[in-house]
């Protein structure tokens, strides 16, 4: 994570103070608190709290043109949103929380029912309204997305669209910044007429579309793609342009392309992943020849699977128009880490409600209060 975020700010320019509230002053448990800060110059739309709408528009055409992209995070409750933040705010932001279904589902509470995507929807909802309203207090602008959806996951988005629309009619704004559709097991046409037709309704309320062509490999969220024709991890340039021409048409319509260029979900040992991000490079050049455009980079690009990449392969991405980037698999290790490590440091202060090496009658509740391992892990993860 500490190699992500130096990484994912390469090039980035001028200073963006994410806000006065939080203090730089106060103790840091972090070692990498007293590293040296770098911060994007934020478009002048873009304030602290949930961003979306032309302000995200304008946030990840900044990151494209000042070459940088932002940690696109997966999230399973406060615990883990809240480290979001926090490392927003110490180490720089914006963020971008993200909500996967199965996310969603856990934090209303895996004892639900979710035949219905019900508990999804609930969690993934009440999750964002989290964000709303402690997000201005962290002083970072948070982009609320949600990940990967494949067609029989629809239901989800289409709940978590109603309350957006909802959100959109008392607030003026959608309760999320953009849904990724994953229709990436269709046939092209078919996945980007159902994008086109989904794209349509979030422009109406300022969401933007992230959608995926090829696809992405290893395993993630229950969605097990390892044993999948390795020529389907590498997508095509006509189907880029296919899908900017496509999209494109949508009044309004924002959105961002996951295109797969053998990118792989976990973390695997060196040499098993091929990254050929140059087959981004090759899409953008296609499609601005093939629109005529001035810019050299008209498609705004995602990438997923960047765990174990090398940092020559990262940012080269980003230089081929990556805006975000996700975080999932180090982030998850990371969090484990911080309560290992408390358990660790503090484990016969753990193993009964009386008794520890300072005495056989004294109390540990101070020990195994929840508080004490959880924010270990919110601390080691927003590191
Ligand atoms: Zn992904």
């Amino acid at each position: 994570m500490k190699l992500a975020i130096a990484t994912l700010l390469v090039g980035s320019a001028a200073a963006f103070s994410p806000a006065a509230t939080v203090s730089r002053n106060s103790a840091l448990s972090m070692s990498t608190a007293t590293e040296e800060k770098t911060y994007a110059k934020l478009p002048a739309s873009v304030t602290s709290g949930v961003v979306t709408g032309q302000a995200l528009v304008d946030l990840l055409d900044a990151a494209k043109d000042q070459g940088y992209a932002i940690p696109g995070v997966n999230i399973v409750g406060t615990n883990s949103i809240n480290a979001c933040m926090e490392a927003a705010a110490k180490y720089g932001g914006p963020i971008m929380v993200t909500f996967s279904k199965g996310g969603g589902q856990f934090i209303a509470g895996k004892s639900l029912p979710n035949d219905a995507d019900q508990a999804s929807i609930a969690g993934t909802i009440a999750g964002a309204k989290h964000v709303h309203e402690v997000a201005k207090l962290y002083g970072v602008p948070v982009v609320l997305h949600t990940d990967h959806c494949q067609k029989a996951w629809l239901p989800w988005i289409d709940g978590l669209l109603a309350a957006s629309e909802e959100h959109f009619a008392k607030e003026g704004v959608p309760l999320f910044s953009s849904h990724m559709l994953d229709l990436s097991e269709e046939p092209l046409e078919e996945n980007i007429s159902i994008c086109k037709s989904y794209l349509e309704k979030f422009a109406k309320v300022g969401i933007l579309l992230e959608f995926e062509l090829g696809v992405t490999g290893g395993e993630e969220d229950g969605v097990d793609n390892t044993d999948v024709d390795s020529s389907r991890l590498y997508t095509q340039p006509e189907e880029v342009f296919y899908s900017y021409e496509q999209l494109s048409q949508v009044e309004n319509g924002a959105f961002t392309c996951a295109a797969s260029f053998g990118n792989v979900h976990g973390v695997y040992a060196p040499g098993n992943v091929d990254l050929q991000p140059i087959i981004l490079y090759n899409s953008q050049k296609y499609i601005q020849e093939k629109i005529g455009s001035d810019s050299d980079k008209p498609m705004k690009f995602v990438f997923h699977g960047g765990s174990g990449s090398s940092v020559e392969d990262i940012q080269y991405a980003i230089g081929a128009g990556v805006v975000k980037m996700n975080i999932d698999t180090d982030t998850q290790w990371a969090f484990w880490d911080g309560v290992r490590a408390y358990e660790a440091k503090y484990h016969d202060y753990l193993q009964g409600q009386i008794g520890n090496p300072e005495g056989d009658d004294k109390p540990n509740k101070k020990y195994y209060d929840p508080r004490m391992s959880l924010r270990a892990g919110e601390e080691s993860m927003a590191a």
